[in-house]
């Protein structure tokens, strides 16, 4: 697709042509992109250590002071709400159920309204450890609904993927958020070559069972050194012939800017239930660059245009240098216009990004 949209009275963004001028737009960017989608990491930290995603150790942690406070998100999401064209708001990490003010950040962000005067949707990704206990109050704060990252069904399976034996709080956050409403409730599995392939099948048939949505997922370069093997990993196609075996898949039309293709599970629903789905979220074989609409902020408060860009925008120097909102949101927008066109995995001088996925927020 070609550059679009430089404005003759537009500032220069980072990578030359000119964007649109400062106030007049959304978060666009100079292929013609909006990013209406903010993923907020809210920590670098973790209590798993999901093999795909962090080393067994030696990480280090953002200092405390580096971190954003709770009000500091809270201005900078209602900067993307109100100025500049955000609608969802999804709170990530690292886990953000280690955050401890992250039920007041949920119910300050969910009386944000946008400039049509509309809540933005609001959700939660987790690995559903606490879940259980925070489920009720994340709901009444007004938290729409959450994403649990199960990869595995298997006790000691899991143990091993994550590096913890905590399968059991896991499965109990997802039964507490269905409990508490926040429907619908997505569970989200990376499938791995020679770990977790037999996990395919009784994920779905589990979340069919349940009334939850699965979500495959591709696993991309953003975990620790030596961790992905382009021809090692577990690919869509693969997926989708496994579930094959047991399962009738009918494609869901209509993706949008969804990072997920959608499939429903013929035989299921009926009796006023719809139909269960299953989504794959292929990002490395399918790849969805060209519809992405997701800006990310991370726990240090830096911008990050694409989950696989080397550079950032630092909004958290900005704040604690008393720039006014306008001056941030514009700075914002920069950030948005220099997007890359597409992340370029396949391409020859690919190299993965400074941050683990952890530290950027997934
Ligand atoms: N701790 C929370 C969780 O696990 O859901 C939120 C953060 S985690 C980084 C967000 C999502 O990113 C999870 O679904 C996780 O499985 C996924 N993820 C982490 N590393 C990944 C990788 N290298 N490739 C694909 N997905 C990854
Ligand atoms: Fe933690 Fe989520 Fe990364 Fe697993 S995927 S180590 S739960 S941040």
């Amino acid at each position: 697709m070609a550059p679009t949209g430089p404005g003759s009275t537009g500032t220069v963004g980072p990578d030359g042509p000119a964007r649109p001028g400062d106030g007049a737009t959304g978060l666009v960017d100079r292929w013609g992109r909006t990013a209406t989608d903010l993923r907020v990491s809210l920590t670098d930290r973790c209590n798993l250590r999901c093999t795909y995603c962090m080393p067994a150790e030696g990480l280090h942690w953002l200092p405390s002071p580096e971190v954003l406070t709770d009000d500091e998100v809270v201005r900078l999401v209602g900067i993307g709400v109100t100025e500049l064209g955000v609608r969802e708001v999804r709170f990530t990490g690292g886990e953000p159920l280690l955050r401890r003010g992250l039920e007041a950040i949920v119910g300050a962000v969910a009386a944000l309204r946008t400039a049509d005067g509309t809540p933005p949707e609001t959700s939660l990704t987790t690995n559903g450890i606490g879940l259980a206990r925070r489920a009720p109050a994340l709901a009444a704060a007004g938290l729409g609904r959450v994403n649990v990252s199960v990869d595995s069904l298997d006790r000691a399976q899991f143990a091993e993927l994550t590096r913890r034996d905590r399968l059991p709080d896991v499965l109990a956050g997802v039964t507490a958020a269905a409990a508490a409403g926040l429907h619908p409730v997505k569970v989200n599995a990376v499938v791995m070559r020679g770990v977790n392939e037999d996990q395919v099948r009784p994920l779905l048939r589990w979340t069919v069972a349940e009334g939850l949505h699965l979500r495959f997922i591709e696993q991309m370069p953003l975990g620790p050194a030596h961790s992905w093997d382009r021809g090692e990993m577990v690919t869509t196609e693969e997926i989708l012939a496994e579930l094959a075996a047991e399962f009738v898949l009918e494609p869901v039309a209509g993706r949008g800017a969804a990072p997920a293709e959608t499939w429903t599970v013929a035989g299921t629903g009926g009796d006023g239930r719809p139909a269960a789905t299953v989504g794959i979220i292929g990002a490395v074989t399918r790849p969805f660059c060209g519809a992405c609409d997701r800006t990310r902020l991370t726990a240090d408060g830096q911008v990050r245009s694409c989950l696989f860009s080397r550079t950032e925008t630092d909004l958290r120097a900005l704040l604690r240098d008393g720039a006014a909102d306008a001056e941030v949101a514009d700075a914002w927008r920069t950030a948005m216009w220099g997007k890359p066109r597409a992340h370029g995995i396949d391409d020859e001088g690919f190299r993965q990004p400074l941050r683990l996925m952890s530290a950027i927020g997934g």
